[in-house]
């Protein structure tokens, strides 16, 4: 979302190698793209309009699936990743071992934009 094409699995683990290979870290927004389209299809067919439609939309699926790749991805390629504005519990995240090889995860809960 933001305007922002949504990452592919084999995409995002390019990018992450990359940015092992200098020891960066990067932030991203984990929502799972398809997911929200086909919700936003079946809304828009409802002809839902009331507030709660943004929560239906935006729903945590969305956000725990694209946290699970970031997350793999992240172990895969033992790159640092932070999650913007995660509103899940942190208990719902399946986290990587203390001391796991390479990986580093660090959840940024922040307002939602
Ligand atoms: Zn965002």
């Amino acid at each position: 979302m933001h305007e922002a094409d949504a990452i592919l699995a084999g995409n995002l683990m390019e990018i992450l190698a990359e940015i092992r290979s200098f020891n960066g870290i990067a932030l991203f927004h984990c929502e799972e793209d398809s997911l929200l389209r086909k919700k936003e299809e079946r809304l828009r067919k409802q002809g839902r309009k009331d507030p709660l439609l943004i929560p239906e939309w935006r729903c945590p699926e969305a956000e725990e699936l694209a946290v699970q790749t970031l997350i793999y991805t992240a172990k895969q390629t033992g790159a640092r990743v932070a999650v913007a504005h995660a509103s899940l519990p942190l208990s719902s995240w399946r986290w990587p071992r203390p001391g796991a090889r390479g990986s580093r995860f660090i959840p940024k809960p922040v307002r939602n934009t």
